[in-house]
Parts: structure tokens; sequence; C-alpha cells
């Protein structure tokens, strides 16, 4: 298993764009989202358990998740929200296990957007980076991304931890607030370190 960096960040803060820039320079990516989102797609390993526990009115005709319904469901009943965390998060993190242990690049980027939220991922990673540009920026951007209203983005934004308590806790940092142009040369000097460190743990 390689040394693992956290990668966190708000919604829409650019944490996928980071993401591959590392991927690019040969980090080993490993995204919980994008673990999520296969777990719960078409024939995804979660689709059977959320079935049985919200029923077939959640299943989409293609025989992945509804999202939209889950969401406004998870949002509206605390209780249900519970259940479907615990079906998804044993299941994303036991993928995520998986796929850090077969990493074989220099180091791994494990991509988790509630790193410190919810602090089931501290224990695996040696180091956290912060992708960080400011609150307009962000929901403007997860807006036009993800055709969520800004009152939506806004309702999730609250969810998570404001930019300034984010800032505080994160080893290391990524500013996104202007054009990609800007990622190349951050991310290239936090490679370098990265490696280094990955080099050392091994
Ligand atoms: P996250 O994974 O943190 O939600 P993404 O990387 O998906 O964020 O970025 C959100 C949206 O903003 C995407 O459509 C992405 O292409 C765009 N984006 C990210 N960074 C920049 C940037 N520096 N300049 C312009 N658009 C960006």
């Amino acid at each position: 298993m390689s040394f693992t960096v956290g990668l966190t960040g708000g919604i829409g803060s650019g944490k996928t764009t980071v993401a591959g820039r590392f991927a690019a320079l040969g980090a080993g990516v490993v995204d919980t989202d994008e673990i999520s989102r296969r777990l719960t797609g078409p024939g995804g390993e979660a689709m059977g358990p959320l079935r049985e526990a919200f029923g077939a009115r959640f299943v989409a005709p293609g025989g992945g998740l509804d999202r939209a319904a889950m969401r406004a469901l998870a949002f509206e009943d605390p209780g249900a929200r519970a259940r479907l965390e615990s079906i998804l998060h044993p299941a994303i993190r036991a993928e995520a296990d998986r796929a850090l242990a077969a990493c074989r690049a220099p180091y791994a980027l494990l991509v988790v957007p509630l790193l410190f939220e919810t602090g089931g991922y501290r224990d695996r990673v040696g180091r956290t980076l912060a992708v960080d540009c400011d609150e307009a920026l962000q929901e403007r951007r997860a807006a036009a991304r993800s055709g969520l209203a800004g009152r939506e983005v806004r309702a999730i934004m609250s969810a998570q931890w404001p930019r300034w308590r984010r800032l505080q806790a994160a080893d290391d940092v990524v500013w996104n607030g202007a054009d990609p142009g800007a990622l190349d040369a951050q991310c290239a000097r936090l490679h370098r370190d990265y490696v280094a460190r990955g080099a050392l743990a091994d």
C-alpha cells in the first residue's frame, strides 16, 4: 500500500479537477465519490441492499439508484439518511481499501469530500490536502456542473465545514480560485513532495 494523501474540499471547489492533475503527474487516485456512483449504478453491489431498504421506488429504470429521489428523502428524513449511510459507507470504505491496497503508484490520493467532517478516513491517510476557492465561486461551479439550484448547492455547503475550518485543518492547500493553469505549479510542487514522502514511507 502506498503512502496516502487525503484530498478534500467543499462541493464545486475542484477536487475532481485537481485529482486529475495529480493522476496525470503519476499519483494513484482513489475517489470515494466515483466508488459510490459505481456501487449505486446499474448492477452496482449496493443496489440489492438499497432496494430492500427503500423499495423499488428509489431504483431508476436503468437499475441504478434514483439519485434525485434518494437525495430528497435523505434531506427530509434523518432516519432514512442514517440507513442509507449505514449501507453505503461501509461498502465504499471496503472498496476504497481494496483500491488502496492494490495501488502501486509512488503515492495514493484518496478523494473524500467529507474527510474532516465524518472522520471515517482519517486513519487511512498520512497527510491531508484541501482544495480551496471562495464560496461564491464554489456555488457557481457546482450549480453550472450539476444543474442544482443555488439554494440546493447552499444546503449541501451548509452541511460541510466552512472554508476557514478546512484550511486550518489541512496540511496542504491547493488554491483553485483562478483559471485551471494556476493549478500547474501548485500541483507539481506538492507532487514532488508526496513522491518524496512516499519513498520515505516504503
Ligand atoms: P468537486 O469535485 O470539488 O465538486 P470539480 O472538480 O468537479 O469539483 O469542479 C466543479 C466544476 O467546476 C467542474 O465543472 C469543473 O470543470 C469546474 N472547474 C473546476 N476548477 C475550475 C477552474 N479552475 N476554472 C474553471 N472551472 C473549473
